[in-house]
This record gives C-alpha cells, structure tokens and sequence, in this order.
C-alpha cells in the first residue's frame, strides 16, 4: 500500500507550490500598485485627488471647507499639502527632500495623442511689453494658447501673468534666470531656479503651475550629463513638459514677419496637430506682427487651436 500512495504526493506537493507561488505574486502586484516607485524612489500614486492648476477650469468641491474658506479656488493648495507627500528612503538623493511642497499630479487619465487638426501654440520668454498685443490678437480670434514664462518679482510682470491667467491661457514654468550653464549644472540647480519661476507665478496668479519647458528644449548642448537625470526628479515630482514639433524660429535676430509666417507653415507641413514654438519678449515685434495672418490661415487650413494642460499628450524631443 505505502508504495501505491507515492504517486499522490508528488502531484499534491505541485499543486501546494503552485499555490504558494501564486499567492505571493498577487500579493506582491498588491504592494506594487499601492505604492508606485519611480526607479525606486515612491512618487505619488497617480490616482490621487489632487487640487492643482491643470490648465482645466476647475470643478466645484464636492464638501463644504471647513476653514470657511470657501470662495478660494482648490488651486491654492500645493498638492503635497494634501498628506500625499512621498516617504523618501534614507538614501534617496538629497534634491528629492528639496521643496517638499513641490509637487504636480503628472500625466491626468485619459492623456491621449493630440486631437486632430488641433495646435498648441506656446509662447516662450515672456511676460514682455508684447504679452498684452499677444493676448488681444489671441482674443481676438477667440482661442487659447500656453505660455512658459520667465517672470521676474516687478510689479508689471505680476499684472501680465494675473492678465494672462484672468484671459483663460495656461502659464508653464519655463525659467527664472534662463542661464542655461547655471540651470543645467545639476538637479539642484535646476529645482532652485524651477522652483523661483514657480513661486513668482503662484503669487501673482493663485495657482500653481503643472507644466513646464526646459530653455533651449529638454536635450541640448548645455545639459547632456544632466538632462535625464533632472526629467526625471521633474517627473518623479509629477511635473509635465513639453517640447515642439512645429516652431516659428521667431528668436532669430532680424528675422522679419514674413519669414516668422513661412517658418510655421513650412515645419507644420502635413501634420494635423503639434506644439508651436513662438516667442513673448521685448524684442519679438515680428511675433505680434505675424499672429494674426498665421492663425487666419491655419483656421482657413481647418485647424482649431487650445491650450496646453496635463491631459494633453506632451510632445518631447527623446
Ligand atoms: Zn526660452
């Protein structure tokens, strides 16, 4: 007899480790899914409701506030205020436990490709003594555009970013100083200078950004030892940006109206959505000069414009 049960036992011993296995696997997708790491280090768990500035008109809370507060807009709370604060391991780099309030809900469900026969278009640099103009012409055709600002503390660039703001747009960082040798140097000099820009745009605005463009584009000459590393503590943090496919090459010195108009059309080509790349500054006449003959013709091509927010797909160089 005890020769014939010794068949039984190699099949039970298979099934009671195949158990064993399965139920530590699910126990560990269970873990996981808890506690999204990011290379290792925790970020915030993407489902969280956060309350920041998506470049979406906001909806009504849900719960009165109980600070009796309730005419200030939800996004005047840093997301990470809202005990979502990622546990950083003892190890972790020391840029992580900068800014602990500095943190973004990231990509938002239901980020898809652009939609067809839809721009962006962005403006870089500003606000300028040209914002104003931009902003009229932008009015004037009733559309929405984005601007990855470089503001500074004056007075006249609060009134612009809150004019901004008011007008509908959405404001990305882009840079307080623009010294691409200082911003680039490391990951904690491109937080200090991130976080300038981005401080200045939630005092003069009440709302903090979500988005942002890295100056000269997220890979150039002054950041090829340091680029991937400051994506991704930047995205690590949920922040989102974006660079162009479609530019006006309005930066250029002496470049004329006609050719800031031809240089849209021609990198536009047959493409039927993008990101367009234009200027805001002092110096950018030509920009506000060529704006309303580029949006003329690319709504008579059958394009409609809006503005950026982390539900759009963000275009990026790598
Ligand atoms: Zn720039």
């Amino acid at each position: 007899m005890t020769v014939r049960k010794k068949p039984f036992i190699v099949p039970f011993l298979s099934i009671a480790y195949v158990v064993v296995v399965c139920s530590f696997s699910l126990l560990s997708i269970g873990i996981y899914q808890n506690f999204v790491s990011f290379q290792g280090y925790p970020v915030l768990p993407p489902h969280l409701p956060l309350s920041v500035n998506t470049g979406l008109p906001s909806k009504p809370s849900a719960t009165p506030s109980t600070s009796g507060e309730s005419s200030i807009s939800s996004t005047e709370t840093p997301p990470s205020s809202q005990a979502s604060r990622p546990q950083l391991p003892p190890d972790a780099p020391n840029y992580m436990r900068l800014y602990p309030e500095m943190y973004a809900p990231g990509p938002q469900p239901g980020s898809e490709a652009a939609r067809d026969m839809t721009l962006y278009l962005t403006f870089d640099d500003g606000p300028s003594k040209n914002t104003n103009a931009v902003l009229d012409i932008l009015d004037q055709y009733g559309i929405k555009a984005t601007f990855f600002v470089v503001p500074n503390d004056s007075q006249s660039c609060a009134e612009r970013l809150r004019e901004i703001h008011d007008r509908g747009h959405t404001i990305g960082v882009h840079s307080k100083t623009h010294d691409y040798r200082a911003i680039y140097k490391d990951v904690e000099s491109y937080l200090n200078d991130f976080s300038a820009a981005y401080e200045i745009v939630y005092q003069a605005t009440g709302a903090y950004p979500t988005l942002f463009r890295f100056p000269g584009g997220s890979i150039n000459s002054y950041n090829r030892d340091t680029y991937m590393e400051i994506i991704q503590e930047m995205e690590r943090r949920g922040f989102v940006y974006f660079d162009w496919n479609i530019s006006a090459q309005d930066a250029q010195k002496g470049i004329t109206a006609e050719e800031v108009y031809q240089n849209v059309m021609s990198s536009l080509g047959k493409r039927k959505s993008g990101v367009v790349l234009m200027h805001d500054s002092n110096a950018r006449g030509t920009t506000v000069e060529a704006l309303p003959r580029i949006i003329e013709t690319l709504q008579e091509k059958g394009f409609q414009f809006d503005r950026l927010s982390n539900h759009v797909h963000p275009i990026q160089f790598r």
